[in-house]
């Protein structure tokens, strides 16, 4: 019989053998980052609500609809982080590192992130990403860094149906002057009332509505490229430059927006095409006017944060299998109990000597331990009984083969050390 409790709507338990397939994608995001000198950072998985809803953006769905709030017992009103950008630069920020160190600031995180969200494939209510920032440079340079260090992750990873979207949302001096044509077209259109009222709030957003018949009205819209100021294009275009010259083939996505208020001049998604409508894998893109947003110093940052669940579909999508380490080398089959103290010793001795190694536990019996060593997916068996023992033998059985030889106690360390090299 199961328990009475299963895991809360919207989440999921991460369980072996994916377990070990969701830390090698952590690992394969990682890898790239901390050789371009991003070093880690971990922050809270709450915080101040108002972070979230000035840094996020209060006209943003993740802000109106997904958090997840709570008041404490002390009467503080937190969140469960919805997404990482602004708790690392709030930290950075608390910490000096802005001053203290030279800029750009380079951090990475690993982490889960909360977000009351309808459940679907791809879609959860807990979900995990990676993301990197680069806090407090204006530089094409970093904008193109970032972009080619998540496309080198993903070809690491094996992947290779997707592409990356660009676009630039201008900066404080072109975006206003967009933002205003944008809500006069969006006026005369025929929406429905909540859409007319995210034209009052936020109607880049609009452009961004996944709805058939509001996407046809969309046609003939002003879009930004055409309004963006002459240092706006400047820096887009030697981002696209940087990129070409890396080999990093981008798609222009005039209408991409992102659902972040925060963002400036570069913005980037990452898509994956099997994956059906859930199909961005990572995004992200220039946030200038964050830090000012939350008290800070002008700090011009980029950044991204990639999905791990959503990478993990589309490794199952491409059918891409990571290597993952071996469970064990070795497995111990101690026959009686004598046998059971001697191959106990063993085996921490083999794992003080960094080989992987596993017993039978629990007073198995031959066949059992047999079958729990076949299982364990190890490359030996030990086996050993009281004759071997009066001997000062141990037999050594590879699983793959079926051979087994007989080797002498005071060097099986040394033996099987030497075997699995
Ligand atoms: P979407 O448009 O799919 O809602 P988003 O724009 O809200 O994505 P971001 O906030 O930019 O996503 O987060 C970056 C990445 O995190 C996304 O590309 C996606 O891979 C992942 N992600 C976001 N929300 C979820 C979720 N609810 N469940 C699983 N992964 C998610
Ligand atoms: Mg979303």
């Amino acid at each position: 019989m199961s328990s009475s409790f299963s895991a809360p709507k919207g989440t999921y338990d991460i369980l072996p053998p994916d377990s070990a397939t969701v830390l090698a994608v952590r690992e394969a995001i990682a890898a790239p980052l901390r050789r371009a000198g991003y070093g880690y950072i971990e922050t809270p998985v709450f915080e101040d609500v108002n972070l979230f809803s000035r840094g996020v953006g209060e006209s943003t769905d993740i802000v109106t609809k997904e958090m997840y709030t709570l008041i404490t017992k002390g009467g503080d009103q937190l969140a469960l982080r919805p997404e990482a950008t602004a708790s690392v630069l709030r930290a950075a920020l608390q910490a000096n590192l802005h001053r203290v160190g030279n800029l750009p600031v380079k951090l990475w995180y690993s982490g889960s992130q909360y977000r009351y969200e309808r459940p679907q494939a791809g879609r959860y209510r807990q979900f995990w990403q990676v993301g990197a920032e680069a806090i407090g440079a204006e530089d094409p340079a970093l904008d193109a860094e970032l972009i080619i260090l998540a496309v080198d992750a993903y070809r690491s990873l094996g992947l290779s149906n997707f592409r990356v979207l660009l676009n630039s949302l201008g900066d404080k001096q072109c975006r206003p002057v967009y933002r205003a044509a944008l809500q006069d077209f969006l006026r005369g259109l025929e929406l429905d009332p909540e859409t007319l009222r995210r034209a009052e709030i936020n109607p880049l957003r609009v452009l961004d509505d996944k709805r058939p018949d509001v996407q046809k009205q969309l046609v003939g819209a002003p879009m930004l490229v055409d309004f963006l100021c002459e240092e706006c294009k400047a820096y887009h275009e030697h981002v696209r430059e940087l990129l070409t010259a890396s080999g990093i083939a981008f798609e222009d996505d005039p209408k991409l927006v992102r659902g972040l208020d925060y963002y400036t001049r570069t913005t980037f998604e990452f898509v994956h095409d099997g994956l059906g409508s859930q199909s961005a894998v990572g995004g992200g893109g220039r946030y200038d006017g964050l830090s000012e947003m939350i008290g800070g110093p002008a700090l011009p940052s980029v950044g991204w944060a990639l999905g791990i669940d959503r990478t993990l579909l589309a490794l199952q999508a491409e059918g891409v299998e990571l290597p993952t380490p071996n469970a064990s080398d070795v497995f111990a089959v101690p026959l009686g109990e004598q046998a059971r103290r001697v191959l106990f010793a063993q085996v921490t001795e083999l794992r003080r000597n960094g080989l992987s190694a596993d017993i039978a536990y629990g007073g198995k019996g031959l066949k059992a331990a047999m079958k729990a060593a076949d299982r364990s997916g190890a490359r030996y068996a030990l086996v050993a009984g009281e004759r071997d023992l009066a001997e000062g033998l141990v037999q050594l059985k590879d699983l793959s083969t079926g051979d087994q030889t007989p080797v002498a106690l005071d060097v099986l360390v040394a033996t099987l050390k030497e075997k699995l090299q």
